[in-house]
């Protein structure tokens, strides 16, 4: 015989799903690979981190330029970046525009504007130059043929990239944003606050990005960017990264994104570092990782780019009245581009 309160049962799943869930903070953690170098201290230093925190994802900014140096040996090289990465991280794009990569996509490469301003001219390094390179120095088709090269390169290499993309020093202008697009990528996150950068502020960088990003500000939410080649999911790096930023200051970010819940509306941040300073300030990541667990618990969520995307995409009421029509939204198909723990990769290292 059925139990009397059978359908009462049967309807509890629908009902708990369809219960508005708490809003919360979305924090998602980024690393941007310079292309520079890869050292065990620095490559080292993520062990800490994984160990305080071994379920907070994070979303790497990969550079091709390790691969493309005049000496790479590209088994040590993917050795050495597998030593960082960890089930569950993204993996997304990276670029400054070095030489070596610039030349490997078959574009000739330019050595002004830098992103230091008009009287710091660049320096030629050792091993490659072009660092300090705005990305905006190039056409929207060289450019396209840089990222298009540089995910292949990686791909063959074994990191096959998703969606996700940050300019190097935030310069995300037009051309860049049109050419990342032409290549697939969806979401981007170079758009940040200046505010942060005061102890570059003697430079021409913040103005630079000031330029590109005029209205953002640290608590600037997820927003739609119309290209020439389809539109890209801006999501914001609100807190910059590392080197700017102290625990502190990383802590406050999230308290103050908490403190603006409203409206059963989520809130979205983001903190991170680089890899090629990593001993030096990913502690105090870490830390900001600590306070932030021990203060708002379940309030806050630690996520990759990709997952805050898809969910900002799908919850953020702004979003839905910004002008643009759901149709227009739906078109933003996210394929998740998270490690997954296939055999492919190999059983090391993930
Ligand atoms: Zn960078």
């Amino acid at each position: 015989m059925m139990p009397r309160n059978f359908w009462l049962f049967a309807l509890l799943p629908l009902t708990a799903c369809s219960t508005p869930t708490t809003p919360r903070v979305h924090v998602s953690i980024s690393v941007d690979w310079e292309g520079r170098d890869l050292s065990a201290i620095n490559l080292n230093a993520f062990r800490t981190l994984r160990k305080a925190h071994p379920n907070v994802p994070l979303t790497h900014f990969l550079n091709a330029a390790y691969f493309t140096k005049r000496d790479a040996n590209a088994t040590r090289v993917q050795a050495d970046i597998r030593k960082a990465l960890s089930l569950g991280d993204e993996l997304g794009l990276h670029i400054h525009p070095w030489q070596s990569l610039v030349e490997a996509a078959g574009v000739n490469f330019r050595t002004k504007p830098t992103i230091w301003g008009n009287g710091r001219p660049m320096r030629r390094g050792r091993r490659d130059a072009g660092h300090e390179v705005s990305v905006e120095a190039y056409t929207t088709d060289e450019f396209e043929a840089i990222v298009r090269k540089s995910k292949t390169l990686l791909a063959a290499n074994g990191f096959e990239i998703g969606h996700s993309f940050r300019a190097g020093a935030w310069l995300a202008g037009p051309r860049v944003r049109e050419a990342i697009r032409r290549v697939g990528f969806l979401v981007d996150s170079s758009a940040t606050d200046t505010a942060w950068h005061d102890e570059i502020a003697d430079t021409g960088l913040p103005a630079m990005i000031k330029k590109i990003w005029p209205t953002v500000t640290r608590q600037t939410q997820p927003f739609l960017v119309e290209t020439a080649a389809g539109m890209i999911f801006e999501m914001p790096d609100t807190g910059a990264l590392a080197d700017y930023v102290t625990a502190q200051e990383m802590s406050d970010h999230v308290d103050e994104a908490v403190n603006l819940i409203q409206n059963n509306q989520d809130r979205y941040v983001h903190i991170g570092f680089h890899q090629e300073t990593a001993a030096r300030y990913l502690p105090r990541v870490t830390a900001a990782i600590r306070t932030i667990k021990a203060k708002h618990g379940s309030l806050v969520v630690f996520e990759t780019l990709e997952t805050s995307a898809q969910h900002a995409r799908q919850n953020n009421s702004t979003l839905q009245s910004n002008g643009h029509g759901p149709q227009q939204l739906s078109n933003l198909r996210f394929a998740l581009a998270i490690l997954p723990p296939d055999q492919d990769r190999g059983s090391s290292g993930w």
